[in-house]
């Protein structure tokens, strides 16, 4: 099995925190579509494997005319793709495009809600209201979208722990089956990063932000959800197939620019949309990984997840000495309680220790 991602470089504005390749217009967007069939033409038989998943993201691909959409779906999907996947903005979702989802065979829906508290909506440049996105959660719903996730962010300028839990369960109440959660960074060039140096916001405590995150993990784990990956959160059965397979070291192809791939080798698209479109669509290089480099994406795509490290697996992949090292590694944090040993024999940090795992990981680096 494998996986099909395509980058839709087009939002109808700038969030004020985003650093994701994407500009505040589409009006390039058929020369890209062009560009973009022209690459899955070129390069779809670089992975041997049938696909199982499409996910298109970006950007915004709901940013697109409807037709196109509809047309890149179509030309893309296949009958072995189980799980069909397009990012959405709220403001975007009508009921054309709902219908136009359902027909072109979409099952699933990932759609940026943030906060439902239009103040901090606002403080961050988000172009919808807290009404607009339950309106399009309505409508997705109405059209037949069974397979939902909404996106949450905290730490946000002037969010309380009140107003997040207001937000929490205001989405519960959404009856989501997947939800993902993210705590807001401030990335150098961005507008939010300007205000917070200009004085004009401040950031949010950490130990503010460290009870917001064990506050969603404990009513989501209460309301039914598993915790499956640091940021993410699903009802039984409905995890994200597609991001799965990102942390399951499955191959997959990413069309569009700045899209990564991963097939025989890790291989991208440079950010550059002028350029994508100037080549027909074929720009990808590949990168030169070294080993040290592939044992460390490994050991921290395997720590964001529930399932953790399996010692077997690294042995398999990267020798017994990368094995021996992990364990070595893990051993302190297994007797202070920040990782844990699962039942089968895997290594993983223990869920109360997510929101500092960035530190446990770098102890696992090497160079
Ligand atoms: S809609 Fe998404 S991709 Fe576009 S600017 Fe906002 S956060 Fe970034």
């Amino acid at each position: 099995m494998a996986g099909l991602y395509v980058h839709v470089p087009f939002c109808h504005a700038k969030c004020w925190y985003c650093d994701f390749y994407s500009m505040p217009t589409n009006h390039r967007g058929e020369a890209w579509f062009k560009a973009l069939v022209n690459e899955w033409h070129h390069r779809n038989s670089e992975v041997n494997e049938p696909f199982t998943t499409l996910y298109i993201g970006g950007g915004t691909p709901s940013n697109l005319p409807i037709d196109t959409l509809a047309s890149l779906i179509n030309t893309l999907r296949k009958p072995s793709m189980e799980e069909i996947t397009v990012e959405v903005n709220p403001e975007d979702v009508t009921q054309e495009l709902a219908h136009a989802l359902t027909n072109s065979g979409v099952n699933r829906v990932s759609m940026g809600v943030q906060s439902l508290i239009d103040s901090e909506l606002e403080s961050v440049g988000r172009r919808h209201s807290a009404q607009c996105a339950i309106n399009a959660v309505n409508t997705l719903r109405k059209a037949g979208i069974t397979n939902l996730s909404l996106d949450l962010i905290y730490g946000l300028p002037e969010q309380t722990l009140d107003t997040w839990k207001k937000s929490v369960h205001g989405v519960l109440s959404l009856h989501p089956e997947h939800i993902s959660a993210y705590s807001l960074s401030y990335e150098e060039g961005t507008r939010l990063t300007t205000r917070l140096k200009t004085g004009k916001i401040k950031e949010t405590p950490q130990e503010v932000c460290s009870e917001m995150y064990h506050y969603l993990c404990s009513a989501l784990k209460n309301a039914g959800y598993n915790h499956y990956e640091i940021a993410n959160f699903a009802l039984p059965g409905k995890q994200s197939r597609h991001n799965s397979n990102y942390w399951n070291l499955t191959p997959y192809l990413g069309l569009g620019p700045a899209a990564h791939s991963f097939t025989d080798q890790r291989k991208f698209n440079p950010p550059s949309l002028k350029d994508y479109i100037a080549n027909n669509g074929l720009i990808v290089k590949t990168e030169q990984e070294t080993y040290a480099e592939k044992l460390n994406d490994y050991i921290m795509v395997r720590l964001r997840t529930s399932q953790g490290i399996n010692p077997h697996q690294a042995a398999s992949l990267f020798g017994s000495e990368a094995a021996s090292h992990i364990h070595n590694t893990a051993t302190p944090y297994l007797a202070s309680g920040a990782m844990q040993q699962t039942p089968d024999g895997n290594l993983r940090i223990a869920e109360h220790a997510w929101l500092v795992s960035d530190g446990i990981m770098c102890d696992f680096m090497i160079v």
